[in-house]
């Protein structure tokens, strides 16, 4: 089976700015959202170049989930 590994690679919907975030904080956010909150949608960071949101490339939620990031 896959597993996360130490850091997780999320993208810029918008402008692809690429950015490591820890897993475990990503983990803490993913644990934390999960009370009502629809788990199809991967934890999301500001980006700090522009408006836009980060989403994970690949990335398993606490839940078991497999979120991959899909070009359009
Ligand atoms: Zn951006």
């Amino acid at each position: 089976m896959k597993k996360n590994g130490k850091f997780i690679e999320f993208i810029c919907q918008k402008c692809k700015t690429k950015e490591k975030i820890p897993t475990e904080i990503v983990e803490m956010l993913d644990a934390s959202d999960s009370i009502g909150v629809d788990t199809d949608y991967p934890p999301r960071f500001n980006c700090e170049k522009c408006p836009g949101k980060m989403v994970p490339i690949y990335y398993i939620s606490v839940h078991g989930k497999i979120h991959e990031y899909k070009e359009k």
